[in-house]
Order: C-alpha cells, then structure tokens, then sequence
C-alpha cells in the first residue's frame, strides 16, 4: 500500500493568521484611533487583475482595515501614475500602496514600483526594501514568498540545515525566497532560515538530478503539472506557488497525483499558496501603518 502525502492546507492557515492580524488590528485601532488602510491602484480591465484586486479588498474587510480601489483606464501614461504615487505617498490616510501587475505594456512598471515610497511599499518590491532582505534586516517580506515560509512555520516542518531547492528565479518569488531562506534568521526563527538553497532555472543542467537532492522542493515557474513525482525525492516536502488555468480547472507547477504518492507533505492547487499571499499582504499593511505612526 502506499501513503500519500500530508495536505498542507493554505487555506486553513490563512484563516488562522487573519484571526491573529484582526485582534492587533483592533488594539492598534483603540490605542490610535486611526485605521490601516490599503490602496490599491489597478490600470485596464483584465479580468484576473480584477480578481485579485477584489479579493485583497474583501481580505482587509475581514480584519477591519480600510481599502480604496483607484481603478484607472489601460491609456494612463506612465507620468500620470508616477503622479497618482507621489499623492499617495504623500496621503496620511493611506498605509500601504498596491500597484496591482501587470501593468499594461506601454507604462514603465520598474519607474512606477521605484516611485512608491518604500515605508509604503506593502509588495516588499522596492529595492530598498529587496536590499534589507538581501541584508537580513527586512522591514516589509515579501507577499507570496512570506507565505510560503508561513505555512513551513505553521506545519512544523522546519528548514535549517535542510536542502531546499526552489525551481523559478523571478523577483516577486524564486529570488527573495532563496534570499529569505539562506539568511541566519527570520521573523519566525532561526528554524525557518539557515536552509542551503539551489534556485533552479531553464538553464540549470540536469534539472530532475538537482531536484531529487530537496528536502524541500518549491516550484514557482508558471508551467502547468511540470514537476512529476520522479523529480522529487521520496519523503520531500514539495510547496507549489504556481497557479495555471488548464482548460476550465486551475492547477499548480505540480502534478499534485502523481507527487502526492512520494512526497510527505504537499500544497494543493487552489487552497495552498494562494490564501497565504493575501494574509501577508494585511500583514505588511499593519507594518505600514505602525511605522507612519511612529515616524
Ligand atoms: P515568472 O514568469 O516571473 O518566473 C518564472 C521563473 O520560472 C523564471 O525564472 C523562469 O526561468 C523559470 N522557469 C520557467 N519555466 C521553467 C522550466 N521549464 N524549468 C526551469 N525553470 C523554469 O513567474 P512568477 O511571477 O515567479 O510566478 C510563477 C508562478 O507562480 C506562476 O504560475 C504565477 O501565477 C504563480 N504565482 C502565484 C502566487 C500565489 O499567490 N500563489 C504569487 C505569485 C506568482
């Protein structure tokens, strides 16, 4: 007979952390008498954009913070929205500023994401706060690379000392996860850093031979089903970050059945990652509006 691996349930987990941040919200509220507010700033009309966006304004609901939608046409030039920034940096009323991506092609994202000043800059994308990460002194994590540690934390299953390759090398995930996971310590403990991190990428020779070494595997590369169960090392911990439509179903970078037979414990596809992204993003948000209060 053969087991299959433990669910690691995100969504649970999210659940539990927006408790947490609500009762700090409300003391925070009390002892201030101000709210943290979320601004989001959306440009166009993609549909998924629109998801995302809505969600995160549902998600700061549920833990009493503010949040404003600033939804402007896809023809906004990249001036303007530099402009609509600076005002927001300048807004007492608003903690936390969200660009929501991707931006449509015409605007210079990279001009816009520096522009949010960094004590606001909620995503942890600016690079003042990507080089504190570097550091090891961060002062906002980044979202879905925070939340991936999260949901190691809140199941036990700890990194230090342990072999954790991540496959994907982007700036929102691969890279400030590897960044996160090799430093002598986390908000969390020094239990979830001092891992030996391999960032695996389209480049990397022999690709299934450097993930079958993981203790701890993390697939963020935006491929459907790509990681099958004889790219993973018996008894593996595998977190799936990716999220891909296949037809009318929503699936992860992971073959969840097959690697469900071999791995120990394993993220689903919607219900792991995901939830957590969100719940950092409140989280961030907190931080935000603490440090305007105490600057
Ligand atoms: P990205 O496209 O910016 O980066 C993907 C990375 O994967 C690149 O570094 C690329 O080199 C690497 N890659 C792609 N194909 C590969 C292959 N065959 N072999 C090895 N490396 C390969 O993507 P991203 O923004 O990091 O997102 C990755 C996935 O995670 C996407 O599916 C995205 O939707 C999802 N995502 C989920 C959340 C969440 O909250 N769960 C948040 C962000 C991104």
């Amino acid at each position: 007979m053969t087991s299959t691996a433990r669910n690691l349930d995100g969504k649970a987990i999210a659940l539990q952390i927006q408790e947490e941040i609500k009762s700090e919200v409300a003391q925070w509220s009390a002892a201030t008498g101000k709210v943290p507010q979320l601004t989001a700033i959306l440009v166009g009309d993609d549909p998924a954009s629109q998801v995302y966006v809505r969600n995160k304004e549902l998600a700061c609901k549920r833990v009493g913070m503010g949040s404003q939608l600033i939804h402007l046409p896809s023809s906004t030039t990249t001036a303007e929205l530099e402009c609509l920034v600076h005002e927001l940096n300048a807004d007492q009323n608003t903690s936390g500023i969200l660009v929501q991506l991707p931006l449509p092609k015409h605007i210079d994202a990279q001009r816009i994401l520096d522009a949010i000043d960094w004590r606001k800059d909620v995503d942890a994308f600016h690079p003042y706060n990507v080089g504190l990460l570097s550091q090891g002194r961060p002062h906002f994590l980044p979202c879905t690379p925070f939340g991936v540690v999260q949901i190691l934390y809140r199941s036990g299953i700890k990194t230090a000392g342990k072999r954790v390759c991540i496959i994907g090398r982007s700036d929102i995930v691969g890279k400030p996860l590897a960044a996160m996971l090799v430093q002598r310590n986390s908000p969390l403990g020094p239990d979830w850093a001092n891992a030996t991190v391999t960032l695996a990428h389209r480049q990397t020779p022999d690709l299934p031979k450097v993930t079958r070494q993981a203790d701890i595997l993390i697939a963020a590369i935006g491929q459907p089903e790509f990681v099958r169960a004889e790219m993973v090392r018996p008894g593996a911990t595998v977190i799936d970050v990716g999220i891909n439509r296949l037809g009318d179903r929503l699936v992860g970078d992971v073959d969840f059945a097959g690697v469900q037979q071999v791995a120990s414990a394993l993220t689903p596809v919607p219900g792991g990652v995901g939830p957590l992204t969100v719940t950092m993003l409140l989280s961030n948000t907190l931080i935000a509006a603490r440090t305007a209060s105490s600057t």
